[in-house]
Parts: structure tokens; C-alpha cells; sequence
């Protein structure tokens, strides 16, 4: 059961609050920066071998939702999925 004071929950419902978001494979588009972290409980993504390859990331890709939290979390923040275009 989740909890209202998961350790992972930091006040991500002021940029993640009815988040629409994009089921994705991650790829770097910075030469300055390779990885990005899950927004919750920070696993990281990123194109190496044993990070995480795909997960949510809203459409800006600014934020990134590992699988896990993205069930956790779906009705707390009633995250919406959508495709890209
Ligand atoms: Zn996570």
C-alpha cells in the first residue's frame, strides 16, 4: 500500500501533477549530458548497459518515470499517457 510519505515523494506534484506522458526508449540529445534520473526514486536512465533503457517521460523530456513509480504513483498524480506524434 502506498504510503502518503513514500521516501521517494519530494514535492514532485508541483511539475508532475496530471503529467502526460510518453512511454519512450531513452536517448541522450546532449552531448554534455548522458543520463537522466527517475524523478522518484532516482534510478537512472541512460544508453549504458544495466541503467534503465526505456520508461515515462513527460513530452519536453525534462522529467523521467521509471516503471515502477510510474504504477506507484499513476493515481496520486493521475498521470495520463500519451502517444508520441
Ligand atoms: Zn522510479
Amino acid at each position: 500500500m502506498l504510503e502518503k510519505n513514500d521516501w521517494r515523494l519530494t514535492c514532485q506534484e508541483n511539475f508532475l501533477k496530471n503529467a502526460k506522458l510518453i512511454f519512450r526508449t531513452y536517448k541522450t540529445n546532449s552531448s554534455h549530458w548522458d543520463h537522466d534520473h527517475c524523478a522518484f526514486c532516482w534510478d537512472k536512465f541512460s544508453e549504458v548497459e544495466g541503467d534503465l533503457h526505456e520508461g515515462y517521460s513527460t513530452a519536453d523530456n525534462k522529467h523521467w518515470i521509471c516503471k515502477d513509480c510510474f504504477n506507484d504513483f499513476k493515481e496520486m498524480f493521475n498521470f495520463e499517457v500519451i502517444s508520441e506524434d
